[in-house]
């Protein structure tokens, strides 16, 4: 099958051939990829700030249609259409057996050891899989626990975005944040992510979003579509902090640190209410580090890391869904463009460029 393969940070990715294995592992499905969306975390590969082995193939927001599945898998048949989430869980740990899949601590043993057969291959070289999902490729050969079955009325260019943008985003608004109705929040940074932040707050009911960016288009975008009551152009506005405290009485109560970038933690803790917590979304580099004032403490503000918005894909994923097919929730205006594999660099050059909205490779 082909597959875009990554072989060495800071290079253009070059699409070929790559083996998957003929047979599968029992507790594994084949999945004919539709479409994978293009994250600013596969970005952050392709440009040296997250290190792996190479070669890589990137991708980790996909659906597609199951192929085959192994001997033990339960609950998922070929022709299934399924969203590939890369929360994938062992299900026997302490954290998969107490409902918190996002923070399994055994991911190894949903993945092939050094005696076996690697998923992806070149000439029985192992490629390495990104996030165990490697969606820039034709074909997935997946844990079983990486994919989510939905319904087939869920267009599935669409329901790819559900597997990082969507879930990450409204998870850490609802499950994490645990937003409801009265409380301020705050979003730093309206891409994929921050846009669905604006969208989770809006769900539980937020009682202002204000959305924060340096891109009028995508404040735009926040305000028309996603939920955000106010915007703030950081660019051109002198004082956010004063700005957010005048419109919220004090400053926030949730923060949301949607691009990756450890001084906007800071100003993240500026927007924040006393008593307020700041939530690190965004992912960081490998060495990238966090310096917050001790004042804030005092203030009883907190900052708190974020994982995959501490989502439960088999439960959440289908909610997700439903809310698409009933109307209340937003996707084509997270799309910019759909383009096929071949032409997977330029939308690396889109992420790169921060035009905010998603390019979809569609298969
Ligand atoms: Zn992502
Ligand atoms: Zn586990």
């Amino acid at each position: 099958m082909r597959a875009a393969l990554l072989t060495a940070p800071g290079q253009d990715l070059t699409v070929g051939n790559v083996d998957t294995p003929s047979t599968l592992r029992g507790d594994e499905v084949r999945v004919r990829t539709s479409a994978v969306g293009l994250c600013h975390s596969d970005l952050h590969v392709v440009d040296g700030l997250v290190q792996r082995p190479m070669p890589i193939v990137l991708g980790h927001e996909a659906a597609g249609v199951v192929t085959e599945i192994g001997v033990d898998v339960t609950g998922i048949r070929p022709g299934d259409h399924v969203v590939a989430c890369f929360v994938v869980s062992c299900g026997a740990c302490r954290m998969c057996v107490s409902g918190r899949p996002a923070m399994c601590q055994d991911r190894e043993a949903t993945m092939r050891g050094e005696s076996e057969e690697p998923r992806l291959s070149i000439d029985g070289a192992e490629v390495h899989q990104w996030t165990s999902i490697a969606g820039y490729a034709e074909e997935m050969v997946l844990h079983h626990s990486a994919v989510t079955v939905i319904d087939d009325r869920m267009p599935l260019d669409l329901a790819a975005l559900l597997g990082c943008a969507v879930a990450t985003g409204v998870g850490s608004a609802t499950t994490v944040a645990g937003i409801g109705p009265g409380d301020h929040i705050a979003v730093i940074g309206c891409g994929g992510v921050g846009l669905n932040v604006c969208q989770g707050a809006a769900l539980a009911g937020a009682t202002s979003i204000i959305a924060i960016d340096r891109s009028d288009a995508r404040l735009e975008l926040a305000r028309t579509r996603f939920g955000a009551t106010h915007t703030v152009n950081s660019d051109r506005e002198p004082d956010v902090a004063a700005l957010v405290s005048s419109w919220t009485g004090g400053g926030v109560d949730h923060a949301f640190e949607a691009v990756g970038i450890p001084a906007l933690v800071g100003t993240a803790l500026d927007l924040t209410v006393r008593g307020g917590t700041v939530w690190a979304v965004g992912v960081f580099g490998d060495t990238a580090e966090i310096t917050v004032p001790a004042g804030h403490l005092h203030a009883g503000k907190g900052v708190h890391g974020v994982r995959a918005g501490s989502i439960v894909p088999s439960r959440d994923i289908p909610l997700l869904v439903d809310a698409y097919l009933e109307g209340r929730l937003e996707l084509e205006a997270l799309v910019g463009r759909r383009i096929p594999l071949d032409r997977i660099n330029d939308g690396i050059a889109d992420l790169r460029a921060g035009t905010g909205a998603r390019t979809l490779v569609v298969f």
